[in-house]
């Protein structure tokens, strides 16, 4: 098992909770940022190619194991949209706003394109890539899902990206009003993360 671990991303959300799961584990986290590795290109269609190629990016440039996330929200109404995009849906619209953050752009803009539609039904996927070195033949994936509602608005103020408008119907929440480990126990994240960690035991 790791001791240490890249992680390709520079996202402080993803990064934190990927961080505090793998304490967990007695498995040091170190952001690429750290390392001054840049954000890979994300060019793949599919979250699964775009998690090897930022796994494999940050290994070539640190020489160490790296894992990746690469997540997002699939809405029903929309085709699954924003799908692979989540992280830049308003700017790719060029609906960002002067002074706003990207999550709350985001945010304003999905609820626009849901304003006329009832069916609310969303899905998080977090597929993580894990390579030994940046050639490593057999990447290990693993992917998580989460299945949720679209609110009306933001309730929350807990978490990162959309999850102040991803609705629990059984717990009568948002994301945004979990606590960590509660979100953990139940994310996308903790799911795929969780399969990561028994296939690494079991290779
Ligand atoms: P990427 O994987 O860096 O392309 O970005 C994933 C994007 O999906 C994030 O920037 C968020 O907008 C969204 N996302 C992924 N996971 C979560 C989550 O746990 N909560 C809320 N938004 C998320």
């Amino acid at each position: 098992m790791f001791k240490q671990l890249v992680l390709a991303s520079s996202n402080a959300g993803k990064v934190a909770e990927l961080q505090s799961l793998l304490a967990d584990q007695g498995i040091e986290v170190l952001p690429q940022t750290q390392f001054g590795v840049p954000d890979a290109d994300e060019t793949g269609l599919s979250f699964i190619e775009n998690a090897i190629l930022k796994a494999r990016h940050a290994a070539k440039l640190t020489g160490l194991p790296a894992i990746a996330d690469d997540s997002g929200l699939a809405v029903h109404a929309l085709g699954g949209a924003p799908g692979i995009y989540s992280a830049r849906y308003a700017a790719m619209h060029s609906a960002l706003q002067d002074g706003e953050s990207k999550d709350a752009a985001n945010i304003r803009f999905l609820l626009k394109q849901m304003a006329q539609h009832d069916d609310r039904r969303a899905e998080f996927h977090c597929v993580l890539a894990l390579v030994q070195h940046a050639e490593d033949p057999v990447p290990l994936i693993a992917h998580g899902r989460w299945a949720g509602l679209i609110t009306r608005e933001a309730q929350g103020c807990g978490g990162f990206g959309y999850d102040p408008i991803f609705w629990l119907p059984e717990l009568q929440k948002t994301s945004a009003e979990l606590s960590k480990a509660e979100k953990s126990q139940l994310s996308h994240r903790g799911q795929a993360l969780r399969l990561l960690l028994l296939a690494q035991l079991q290779a």
